[in-house]
């Protein structure tokens, strides 16, 4: 008897979220109010993606448009060198396709902890197609590398418009995988968005032309593939991303006054003491730029002219 009515108990919960969820549909369905025309009106995402850094929400958007939403591990004003996904973070990867890494140093702890934590999310490296190179170490006279820091690759790719161009193709093609019934949308977004790298890159080439100098200072060495890909000489300040020594110190005071520069870079994301010390030894200034700002097109735009015109005075 007490088995029947456990059970008849049992068929009424299950019978009374069956008739809610019922009723719950067809009331969309027969009227028309507010939320059901914003439901309509308002784009579905097809797809949620994970990726490290800002900038790569800003490629992802560019070619996904409405469809895809993104969620992005390290937060406004961290450092992705160091930086630890909050528990919150973790559980939302189960909502995630796919995750783009890029090669910044908190994967090398946590990407394996990242594709476990979805079983059915797509794991991308954006930089398979990319050639790294190290980050540039600091000789000491006789020309030796420090033996106390070891070889590390630059993880700062994402300075380059070319090696964006090259992650674009990745995250496109990724896309069209996961989502194929959008292929023509995600592809006309990727034409766009080459055009506008390509404006960009004629844009930047033409500011650093002709300047007095093509070196610059800069605390955290974020970069190098910039100064690779237009011909600058990028100078850290920072040593395998330790502050330098009171020794590497007066070494740089010496260099930016042989090479007249006027102005010191530093990286919100930073200490900036180090860059405050030497620019006021060479009666110059410090100036706040960083790779990690989201909208990646305006930010390189903005840094390239503010390198034009610390470069030609
Ligand atoms: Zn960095």
């Amino acid at each position: 008897m007490l088995k029947q009515i456990k059970s008849f108990l049992l068929l009424a919960v299950l019978l009374s979220m069956v008739l809610t969820s019922c009723s719950g549909t067809a009331n969309v369905k027969q009227q028309p109010g507010a939320d059901a025309v914003t439901e309509t009106n308002t784009p579905e995402a097809a797809l949620t993606v994970t990726v490290s850094v800002l900038p790569q929400k800003y490629f992802v958007e560019r070619i996904g448009g409405d469809l895809v939403r993104v969620n992005v591990m390290v937060e406004p004003g961290d450092d992705p060198h160091s930086y630890e996904p909050k528990p919150d973070q973790m559980r939302v990867l189960s909502e995630s396709a796919a995750y783009f890494s890029i090669g910044v140093e908190f994967e090398d702890v946590w990407l394996d902890k990242i594709a476990a934590a979805n079983a059915h999310m797509l794991m991308v490296n954006t930089i398979a197609n990319i050639q790294r190179f190290e980050m540039a170490a600091h000789e000491n006279e006789a020309g030796e590398v420090h033996d106390n820091e070891e070889v590390e690759l630059d993880p700062h790719v994402w300075t380059s418009p070319e090696l964006v161009k090259t992650m674009s193709q990745t995250i496109y093609e990724t896309l069209v995988k996961l989502d194929p019934s959008h292929e023509a949308e995600y592809s006309a977004n990727l034409q766009l968005f080459i055009q506008d790298i390509d404006a960009l890159q004629a844009q930047i080439k033409e500011s650093l032309t002709g300047l007095k100098s093509n070196k610059f200072m800069v605390f955290h060495p974020s970069w190098g593939y910039f100064a690779q890909e237009f011909g600058l000489e990028q100078i850290a300040i920072e040593v395998g991303g330790q502050e330098p020594s009171a020794q590497e110190l007066a070494g740089l005071i010496d260099q930016a006054k042989t090479d007249n520069i006027k102005v010191v870079f530093a990286q919100p994301e930073f200490n900036t003491k180090s860059a405050e010390v030497i620019a006021n030894e060479i009666g110059g200034k410090v100036l706040l730029i960083s790779p990690l700002e989201p909208d990646w097109l305006a930010n390189m735009q903005a840094v390239a002219q503010t390198f034009s015109q610390v470069l030609d005075e």
